[in-house]
């Protein structure tokens, strides 16, 4: 299957899972996780009209997003990888969200860096809803305090919360949890879902899901 066809499959079960959740029609957001696709590979897919991007190594988006945006300006790109806090200046510089905000300092440097170049860029929240040990991301008992240090303290305006459930556990409940956490403390946005899951997620209220394979091919 072409990039395109599977883009294209992949529309179609977001909207079949979207009405099937009694949602309305361009609810759900699609991220294209283009991660180790070279830019080649990734054009016929602006091609055929999708905006919106994932990628998970600023070094690696650096390397050929400047280029596809230049011909595709309207692109929208996401990092959804961990970031290193010596790589901030050129992750607020390059991406147009940052997902996974995950950590006190990392928070202070993107205020920081944002101030200093005059660009805001959409935030998320990265919880790890498993509370596992090697994945990062805000423990979900203090997702309330960090949530409260991120925007009082630093004024960021947080408009997600995003997770990456345990790769080998039913992920219906890390949905719910991450849903439940958005509620209590008034945040709208929920990026969940990978290729695997994605049409879970939508029935628990993902509004952006991150799929990378099902589109481009198996990495
Ligand atoms: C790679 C990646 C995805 C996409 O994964 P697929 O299973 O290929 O759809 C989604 N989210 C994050 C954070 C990733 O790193």
């Amino acid at each position: 299957m072409s990039a395109v066809d599977g883009l294209n499959d992949v529309r179609n079960r977001i909207e079949a899972a979207a009405r099937q959740a009694g949602r309305p029609e361009g609810d759900v957001e699609l991220i294209a996780v283009s991660k180790t696709f070279e830019a080649e590979a990734i054009r016929p897919v602006l091609e055929a009209g999708q905006r919106v991007f994932g990628e998970n190594r600023v070094q690696e988006a650096h390397g050929k997003w400047p280029g596809l945006k230049q011909d595709y300006p309207d692109t929208e790109l996401h990092l959804i990888g961990p970031l290193q806090s010596n790589k901030t200046k050129e992750a607020v510089a390059l991406f147009d969200a940052i997902q996974t905000v995950d950590r006190e300092k990392i928070a202070r440097a993107i205020a920081a860096e944002m101030k200093k170049q005059g660009r805001t860029i959409r935030l998320y929240v990265e919880v790890n809803t498993g509370m596992e040990e090697q994945k990062a991301g805000i423990a979900p008992d203090d997702c309330a305090d960090f949530l409260r240090l991120c925007r009082e303290e630093l004024g960021l305006s947080i408009e997600g919360l995003m997770c990456i459930p345990p790769f080998d556990e039913n992920p219906g409940p890390h949905f719910a949890l991450l849903r439940k956490l958005a509620e209590e403390n008034g945040i709208e946005k929920l990026s969940m879902g990978m290729s695997g899951d994605f049409e879970t997620a939508i029935g628990f209220g993902a509004t952006s899901v991150r799929v990378g394979s099902a589109i481009f091919g198996a990495r």
